[in-house]
């Protein structure tokens, strides 16, 4: 679907919820695509994507910010300690801060660089096992931890178990920032981004829709 489309869809579920359109930033998660279709996105005009993965981020990346200007790159995905320094150098945002061994050494690196990316607390609100994200009740603790580290958190980020309806957790999740003075809130991807923006989101992840089906069976 052409980024346009994508575009007019928000707008228009910014409109319907009374939001200011083009409030919402919307992060193309270019995760296992091939370079050209990142480079006919880029080549629109549009520059803040998504990756999963640290180590693919650093493979494509320092390359495309070579070829275009004012490229906002956002990790969306599950992030090791070990891997953090680099994240933190390569990317301007991390959505997926969810415990504290993962903030202090957050919080270590940040003194260290002098900098640190805008932060987003993932929140695991259908309680899955297999899924990363601190526990809804305990994220109010967490964050609360994050801040005494004087880390920049931005806000939270979830996302929906696949069968459940994903308004459901958006609520919760928007009610969670809400109650902790957070403005941002990161939620909606290709099947569900105009329910997340009905709801509050400030920032979607949308992939498949932008980008084509994702080739290499990994999501
Ligand atoms: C892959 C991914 C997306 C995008 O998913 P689509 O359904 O392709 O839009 C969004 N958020 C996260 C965390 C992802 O890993």
């Amino acid at each position: 679907m052409p980024l346009s489309d994508i575009t007019t869809r928000m707008t228009a579920a910014e409109t319907a919820a009374g939001r200011v359109p083009g409030s919402t930033t919307l992060i193309a998660v270019s995760k296992v695509q091939p370079n050209e279709r990142v480079e006919g996105v880029l080549s629109q005009g549009h520059r803040c994507f998504g990756e999963n993965r640290v180590q693919e981020a650093a493979g494509k990346w320092p390359m495309f910010r070579e070829q275009f200007d004012g490229i906002d790159l956002h990790l969306i995905g599950p992030l090791q300690s070990n891997k953090a320094r680099q994240a933190m150098e390569l990317c301007d945002a991390i959505h997926s801060v969810d415990r504290p061994k993962l903030a202090k050494t957050l919080a270590r690196l940040a003194q260290e660089l002098g900098a640190c990316p805008d932060l987003f607390i993932q929140v695991n609100t259908g309680e899955e096992d297999q899924k990363a994200g601190i526990l809804p009740t305990e994220a109010d603790g967490f964050i609360a931890e994050c801040r005494a580290l004087d880390l920049p958190v931005r806000g939270l980020m979830c996302i929906p178990p696949v069968h459940e309806e994903p308004a459901l957790h958006f609520a919760l999740l928007a009610k969670m920032a809400a109650r902790n003075g957070l403005s941002g809130l990161s939620m909606g991807m290709s099947a569900d981004f105009e329910t997340a923006i009905a709801l509050g989101a400030t920032h979607v992840r949308v992939g498949s829709a932008i980008f084509g089906e994702r080739t290499l069976g990994r999501t």
